[in-house]
């Protein structure tokens, strides 16, 4: 009743086992899990912010307070 679940490292592609006992899930080990964070730190994998043009177009009814 206690199949280790495996994963493939994010880190690094290697094995990982998925379970409470490994602290590092799904990474493999500390070191690939802090470098993942790192990576996410530094702009490796920025986010492009999207511009919502605001303003006009409120799905709003046409009785306006006021
Ligand atoms: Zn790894």
């Amino acid at each position: 009743m206690s199949a280790a679940r495996r994963v493939a490292c994010p880190g690094c592609g290697a094995p990982a086992e998925y379970s409470p006992a490994n602290p590092w899930r799904p990474f493999c080990t500390e070191r690939c899990r802090l470098v993942d964070l790192g990576a996410w730190a530094s702009e490796s994998y920025r986010i492009p912010v999207k511009d919502a043009p605001d303003g006009e177009g409120l799905p709003e009814g046409p009785d306006a307070p006021g």
